[in-house]
């Protein structure tokens, strides 16, 4: 298993719902979005942080996006 798939089998904790993959220009993920909850998990060394509390308003990590970093 690679991981990528080991990735797809991620949910977010709060709603149990599928993440979609946030990744940067050389394809490396960056982040799992939840849509329905708003809410970005970050990946640290390419391992995701499946906390509530570690993860990022999705309009903040949009609006730091917006930013270029
Ligand atoms: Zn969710």
């Amino acid at each position: 298993m690679n991981k990528e798939e080991l990735l797809d089998l991620l949910v977010c904790p709060v709603c149990q719902g599928k993440l979609s993959h946030e990744k940067d220009a050389a394809g490396s993920c960056q982040g799992l979005v939840c849509a329905a909850c708003a809410l970005v998990y970050p990946v640290r060394d390419g391992i995701p942080v499946m906390l509530p509390e570690e993860a990022v308003r999705l309009d903040k990590a949009t609006s730091r996006a917006g930013q270029g970093k």
